[in-house]
């Protein structure tokens, strides 16, 4: 089987607007063009993955269960929109954290590390030299850069028009 390229995508000022922390389900207000974008990279051959460093979590702002659920949704009112989300992956780990299963002073999960985008190229078979990673921070596109992943950085406006003037799909 060949390896497959993907789309890694940062959920929070990517996919879904960032009103901080989001979780609530009144928080999920997709960006412009996000459904559009997901399904440019479905019809393109990419697996879309969605990284997304959740240290609400470990701050003790809401629990692992919300943040699933919450992730579920989005999942959901994407496909509504038929696009299609392939995998999840989600760090909950902070150096300050409340609860102390959930501290970590530098969790290689956490952006900029890059152990979220190492575990889903093993786990799906991705390919990194095709994938890209689409974040609004720095520290996105350097999680991408130590796994080997090239890297957009979206500054906001409408997540399918970058997508198709920036993106080499
Ligand atoms: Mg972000």
């Amino acid at each position: 089987m060949t390896a497959a390229p993907a789309a890694f995508l940062d959920r929070d000022g990517v996919l879904i607007e960032d009103c901080g922390y989001p979780h609530r389900p009144e928080d999920l207000k997709l960006t412009p063009g996000a459904a559009a974008a997901v399904r440019r990279m479905n019809r393109g051959g990419y697996r879309t993955v969605i990284v997304t460093n959740q240290s609400g979590v470990a701050r003790g702002l809401f629990t692992e269960e919300r943040m699933h659920a919450f992730n579920a949704l989005l999942i959901e009112a994407l496909a509504e929109q038929g696009a299609v989300i392939d995998a999840v992956y989600a760090c909950p780990f902070h150096a300050d954290a409340v609860e102390a299963r959930y501290r970590h002073p530098d969790h290689p999960d956490r952006k900029p590390n890059p152990g979220m985008l190492l575990r889903a190229i093993a786990e799906h078979h991705l390919d990194p030299a095709r994938s890209f990673i689409i974040g609004d921070q720095p520290t996105d596109l350097e999680a991408g850069r130590r796994a080997g992943v090239k890297g957009y950085l979206f500054a906001g406006g409408d997540l399918d028009a970058f997508v198709h003037d920036t993106v080499d799909l």
